[in-house]
């Protein structure tokens, strides 16, 4: 599959229908989720490997991922109407995943991946701690989407560091999201975004 077809495909995936601001469910557009996809496929991290989507939403993430070549993908989220969507694209798409109605903090499998778009901590702050939390516990390599805000990156950048990770900032993306959830003059407001790979550090007594 070329890049543009899954950022096509994936564009035309069903979105949320009500969205809930408090749960910060905006979906990742077509073209930033290709983007993080295939820096994640570039890098060995896809194709063969088992998956978790922290955060899932509409299932965006996890079915790229599986479209990619991903042996197994976990797709996480808490609340069950957007699990909903997600089944039903994942079924439009034709490939499997296996989907979890539950909180990221729950989550207990090893895996080789994990991707994800997790809340900003807009609307309730530090509401991407348990995902990156959990991230640094099941899995060695994270690809994760923040603020690009100066002291958005201090944080990831020590908070990675304190957990034994390495972080990388891989692109700084604009993106398009509902104005609901940070504005309410507009119809639609651009952010700008960071695409990190957190990688664990080599273990000292290796
Ligand atoms: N990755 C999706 C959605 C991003 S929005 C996409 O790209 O379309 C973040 C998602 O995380 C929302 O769907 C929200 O319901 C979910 N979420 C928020 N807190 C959660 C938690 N503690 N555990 C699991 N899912 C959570």
């Amino acid at each position: 599959m070329r890049r543009k077809h899954l950022a096509i495909l994936l564009s035309q995936l069903d979105g949320f229908s009500e969205p809930k601001p408090w749960l910060e469910q905006y979906r990742t557009p077509g073209d930033v989720a290709s983007e993080l996809l295939w820096l994640a496929a570039q890098c060995g991290d896809i194709e063969g490997k088992v998956i978790a989507d922290f955060g899932t939403g509409t299932g965006v993430l996890a079915i790229g991922a599986k479209l990619l070549g991903a042996e197994r993908v976990y797709a996480l989220e808490i609340d069950e109407a957007a699990l909903e969507i997600a089944r039903r694209n994942a079924k439009k798409v034709g490939v499997d995943i296996e989907f979890l109605n539950m909180d990221v903090s729950e989550f207990n499998e090893r895996v080789d991946t994990v991707i994800m778009n997790p809340p900003f901590g807009s609307q309730r702050k530090h509401a991407d701690r348990p995902f990156l939390l959990k991230a640094f516990e099941v899995s060695e390599v994270v690809y994760t989407i923040h603020l690009a805000k100066p002291e958005v990156r201090k944080f990831i950048e020590s908070f990675s560091k304190d957990h034994g990770f390495v972080p990388r900032l891989l692109r700084t993306i604009h993106f398009e999201i509902p104005a609901q959830f940070f504005f309410h003059e507009k119809q639609l407001e651009w952010i700008t975004t960071d695409l990190y790979r957190l990688e664990k550090s080599p273990s000292k007594d290796i």
